[in-house]
């Protein structure tokens, strides 16, 4: 189907292009594709995205046996440019609704789409603590699977109560002599299985009602400040490492005044993933009320191309 382009003069137009290659953006182009609508998705970084720092999936149906994050990253997008889904490695800098002629600039140039579909997923949250920035890549990691070799026969710390903290505990007990698991409260939020493993697991240690303040080193980490959340009290943890696990933050700031977010950050789609403008839809993790699971934000990203093709059809 032609499209108009006088609004610039952009390299190529599409019918949808997709902002984001983790399972909810690859699900939606495997959808498009196969719906045979010309179909661009742009990913920055890693095809996969966060579900890459995934060891192992444990959840995903269909994979008895777990799968890793890479693994499972690269079957959905094998399965989705089997249909003739485009993909372009690149970071989407603007994005200008218009109707059927939304101007998408990235790195790589300016695309034309009918609709776009909003994948762009999380990021890890910071501590922003004094040292965080400092030491990242110097013992500061917020990706066990990524640095965990890195600290074989070492003493590392982990901070948070979810299901990520407790993955990476896990994860890092193949190589670090000693897990400290900190957690600002005496409860952890993680699903029962994870904790069961982990209280069972004698290289993890749970530092309970407890945060960071900072992170000193030389160089290298040395230590942490902590305080207990109870009864203020201060104290130093020596660590090699820390892996921060204390949630994420929705890529979402470039919607920011455009579209309707909410108090996270995260923008507001009714159940058909649509947006308050009319052929944008929002799927995966930027999205509000998104349960941030693998199978969930795939789901996520079929309804919105289901969504999109029946909004292109109109
Ligand atoms: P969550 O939001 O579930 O947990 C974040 C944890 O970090 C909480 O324990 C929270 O404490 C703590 N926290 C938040 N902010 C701070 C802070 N500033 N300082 C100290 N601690 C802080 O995030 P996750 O990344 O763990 O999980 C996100 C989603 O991904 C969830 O839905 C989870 O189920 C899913 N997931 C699933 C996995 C799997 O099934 N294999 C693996 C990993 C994630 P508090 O509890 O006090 O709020």
């Amino acid at each position: 189907m032609p499209l108009r382009m006088e609004r610039s003069n952009p390299n190529r137009s599409y019918q949808v292009v997709i902002i984001g290659g983790g399972p909810a953006g690859l699900t939606a182009g495997l959808y498009c594709a196969r719906s045979r609508l010309s179909t661009l998705l742009i990913e920055k970084g890693i095809i996969g995205g966060q579900i890459t720092n995934a060891e192992r999936v444990e959840n995903y149906p269909g994979f008895p046996q777990g799968i890793s994050g890479i693994d499972l990253g690269r079957l959905i997008h094998e399965q989705a440019t089997g249909y003739g889904l485009e993909t372009l490695l690149a970071e989407v800098t603007k994005v200008e609704p218009s109707p059927r002629h939304n101007l998408v600039s990235t790195s790589e140039g300016d695309f034309v789409a009918e609709a776009v579909i909003i994948a762009s997923g999380s990021q890890f949250r910071k501590m922003g603590v004094p040292g965080e920035d400092t030491f990242v890549g110097k013992g500061v990691s917020y990706c066990a699977t990524c640095d965990g070799p890195l600290f074989k026969g070492k003493t590392v710390a982990v901070i948070g109560g979810g299901d990520s903290a407790i993955t990476e505990a896990l994860y890092l007990t193949k190589f670090a002599s000693s897990v400290k698991v900190i957690h600002r409260r005496s409860q952890l939020r993680a699903s029962k299985i994870f904790q069961e493993r982990a209280l069972a697991e004698r290289k993890i240690e749970f530092i309970w009602d407890t945060v960071v303040t900072g992170i000193e080193g030389d160089g290298v980490i040395r230590q942490l400040m902590l305080k207990n959340t109870k009864n203020a009290k201060m104290s130093t943890l020596e660590v090699a490492g820390v892996f921060v696990a204390i949630g994420s933050e929705p890529n979402s700031a470039q919607w920011r005044g455009l579209l309707p977010l909410d108090e996270g950050g995260y923008i507001i789609t009714n159940e058909l993933m649509e947006t308050k403008i009319p052929g944008i839809f929002a799927a995966g993790d930027v999205r509000h009320n998104s349960a941030r699971q693998a199978i969930t934000a795939a789901g996520d990203g079929a309804t919105a191309a289901i969504s999109a093709e029946r909004f292109l059809s109109l």
